[in-house]
């Protein structure tokens, strides 16, 4: 396995680091999950020695707009360019990683226009995609007796992660705004997990937080969406919960463009 352990106490909260690798696999299979969420399961020779042990980790995904851009594909190193053309690049969690198989499995959301979601709305089998890392891994061990989990749609994979390595004697509560009820998925873990979905166009996110009644015992709190409305969810959590920064942990996974806090 290509990762650094790190020499911090495996009962906390740490971070492990990858050799960051840049990979070209081929598309074996597209599925759709649900309307919106398109499943592209990748496979190759370089998936060897993928490793993903957060469930929240991400990898690059990196697409060519251009001729130009497409000739750098098979030698960029992200990272590494300063000037010049570019491939965009953006982040993707790695769904499911199946060493047995070769497979990994990446979710993504059509939400229109943009790199990804545009090639994901023709990704076909034989089609070639390159990725990059994980960079790294934050681990969560089993040091907590509930997990508050809040996201979008994009943060689904990463959710889905979660609550399926939960053990049984463990509780989640996991809030989801998505577009409409088609969206829904279903969680399979052995833990008790209590689902609330939130149509975005009929409920508020942040409304629905402040009324919820928090799962006991030592509590770990998880926040992926658009970055404007996972500040707001922090501040719920931090302020009205009382809950502390070390037990929180928030994140934009997308950004409404020109948008103001
Ligand atoms: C750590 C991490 C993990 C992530 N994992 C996943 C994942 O597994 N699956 C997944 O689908 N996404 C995931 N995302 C979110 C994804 O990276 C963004 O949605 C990204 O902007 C999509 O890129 P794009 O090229 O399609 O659109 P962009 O070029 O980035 O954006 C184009 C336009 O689309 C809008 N837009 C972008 N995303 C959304 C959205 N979800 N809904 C509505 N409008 C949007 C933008 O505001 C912009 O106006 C993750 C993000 C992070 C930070």
């Amino acid at each position: 396995m290509n990762s650094q352990q790190h020499d911090i106490q495996p009962q906390a909260i740490h971070r492990v680091s990858h050799e960051i690798k840049r990979r070209k696999l081929e598309v074996i299979r597209v599925i759709d999950v649900t309307p919106r969420m398109r499943r592209v399961t990748l496979s190759g020779p370089q998936l060897e020695g993928f490793v993903s042990l957060g469930t929240d980790d991400h990898v690059k995904l990196i697409f060519a707009q251009t001729p130009e851009e497409q000739a750098l594909l098979e030698t960029f190193v992200p990272g590494a360019l300063a000037d010049g053309p570019r491939p965009a690049m953006r982040d993707y969690t790695p769904r499911r990683y199946d060493p047995k198989t070769g497979e990994l499995d990446i979710d993504f959301v059509l939400h229109g226009e943009g790199p990804a979601a545009t090639w994901a709305e023709q990704a076909t089998a034989g089609q070639y995609l390159h990725i990059a890392g994980p960079r790294g891994s934050m681990i969560v061990p089993d040091i907590f007796d509930s997990y508050l989990l809040i996201g979008d749609e994009t943060a689904l994979p990463a959710i889905a992660r979660r609550v399926e390595s939960l053990p049984a004697n463990r509780a989640a509560l996991v809030v989801v705004e998505i577009e409409d009820s088609a969206e829904q998925q279903t969680f399979n873990s052995p833990a008790q997990v209590d689902v609330i979905w939130i149509v975005r166009s009929e409920q508020n996110l942040v409304d629905v937080v402040r009324k919820l009644e928090m799962p006991e015992g030592e509590l770990y709190a998880w926040v992926a969406t658009e970055a404007g409305l996972s500040r707001k969810v922090r501040r719920v959590l931090l302020n009205e919960f009382g809950l502390s920064e070390q037990q929180v942990k928030t994140s934009g996974y997308w950004r409404v463009e020109g948008a103001v806090d």
